[in-house]
């Protein structure tokens, strides 16, 4: 079987984006936000895995993949390195638009591949929202969540969080030279947040949920493995779900 190769909204023509219209390709919208995420991975993190794995995923289900969307709700790492932030409503409406501006044009299953957790409010209420109105399959993936069922078996430890293990096995596995090993110091990055003391800004860009588990790792061969497993996942299950609307005989409505 001949590879597919990932397709780029981007850079097709008028002529190529009506024959991906009548493919009915599913539009995979990767979303990230501009945040510090320690000394070893670059701020462009999120929206970079994001991307990457909206590559992947076209390249194993198809499909199409729209201009990333690179600025989105960063809040407790706003002071500590350039971060975006908007109010609430006006990222959402943004999102939202984006999103209902594609199903205007014919994209009837969109897939939003988030890399950031503080969008997920929004990118909650948006899923919730649009698909009473519209007659779309919308679907939002927050993929460092799924991938943390797999670190105990790749990496023998309890999953990290922000710039920790799963991220950096990410950034290690597509794009090894933004990655600075050498930067990371557990002494000074890792930080465990703590219900009983805030403090903005953390005095560690690292966030794990337990001291010492799920710190970063630089080994290249788990990486490899770990994001194999994710990307696995994930194709198995949206695949499922494009042949899930087999079952239903007339169109989606809302
Ligand atoms: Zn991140």
């Amino acid at each position: 079987m001949v590879q597919r190769k990932p397709r780029y909204l981007k850079y097709m023509n008028t002529i190529q984006t009506e024959s991906v219209l009548k493919e009915n390709a599913p539009l995979f919208i990767p979303i990230g936000t501009l945040e510090a995420h320690g000394r070893h991975l670059p701020i462009s993190t999120d929206t970079i895995c994001a991307e990457k794995i909206a590559e992947k995923l076209c390249i194993e289900v198809g499909g199409v993949i729209a201009p990333p969307i690179e600025y989105g709700l960063t809040n407790v790492f706003l002071q500590t390195a350039p971060g975006s932030f908007f109010p609430e409503d006006v990222f959402k409406s943004y999102v939202e638009h984006i999103v209902r501006n594609f199903r205007k044009h014919g994209f009837k299953t969109i897939i939003i591949v988030n890399g950031h957790g503080g969008n997920r409010d929004s990118l909650k209420q948006i899923i919730r929202t649009i698909p009473r109105e519209e007659a779309i399959a919308l679907s939002v993936i927050n993929w460092w969540i799924l991938a943390e069922k797999y670190v105990e078996r790749v990496y023998g430890c309890k999953p990290g969080g922000h710039a920790a293990v799963e991220e950096t096995a990410a950034m290690l596995n597509f794009y090894p030279t933004l990655v600075s090993p050498a930067k990371y110091s557990p002494n000074i990055d890792d930080y465990v947040p703590e219900e009983s003391l805030w403090m903005y800004p953390p005095p560690g860009e690292v966030l794990l949920q337990e001291e010492g588990e799920g710190r970063p790792s630089f080994d290249s061969d788990k990486a490899e493995m770990f994001m194999s497993l994710v990307i696995s996942d994930l194709s198995t299950k949206i695949k499922r779900w494009l042949n899930s609307f087999n079952r239903i005989k007339g169109s989606l409505r809302p």
